[in-house]
């Protein structure tokens, strides 16, 4: 019976018959979209304050706290007359983020001392250039026309932790 196969035949077929009638798990992706967890970690975003200023104050911590090492950003100091434009005396003129490196383990966001980088639930578009996953000031900073509400992943023991000021790294 063994080398004819028909046992194996029989409990193949049995399988199969028994997923015919079930609930399908899988999605016609992109048609279909599946409901994400609202702390969903995706495409990064940097902030504004609520007069329209970069918050980000170019302190490096998210780039220090990254495992993947995929945050670099230069440093500068704001001119007079940029006030409305930078929120803290020094800016990032520069922010990267490499796309490809980043584990989206949101160590950046949690470590920001000036709430300034948050995740979001966009998913990062695929391409077939590497250079295309390097993410700039220019599709990471917020638009001011078009805010992103982040209040979901703001924590109540983030908040906390984020102002006890008896902590050196809120003190930045
Ligand atoms: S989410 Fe994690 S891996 Fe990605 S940039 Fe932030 S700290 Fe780095
Ligand atoms: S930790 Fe926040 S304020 Fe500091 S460089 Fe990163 S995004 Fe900017």
């Amino acid at each position: 019976m063994e080398k004819i196969y028909f046992p194996a035949i029989i409990g193949g077929m049995k399988i199969t018959l028994s997923h015919f009638f079930k609930k399908k798990v899988t999605i016609s992706y992109p048609e279909e979209k599946r409901t994400f967890a609202p702390v969903y970690r995706g495409q990064h975003i940097l902030k504004r304050d609520e007069n329209g200023a970069e918050r980000c104050t170019a302190c490096g911590l998210c780039a220090l706290s990254c495992p993947a090492e995929a945050i670099t950003m230069v440093a500068a100091e704001r001119k007079k007359g940029e006030e409305k434009l930078y929120r803290e005396e020094k800016y990032a003129a520069v922010y990267e983020i490499n796309m490809l490196r980043c584990i989206f383990c949101g160590n950046c966001e949690e470590a920001c001392p000036k709430e300034a980088i948050f995740l979001t639930d966009r998913i990062v578009p695929a391409t077939f250039k590497r250079k295309e996953f390097i993410y700039g000031k220019d599709k990471l900073v917020e638009d001011s026309n078009n805010r992103t509400d982040v209040s979901k992943r703001q924590t109540p023991d983030v908040l906390e932790f984020k102002q006890d000021k008896n902590l050196k790294h809120n003190k930045i």
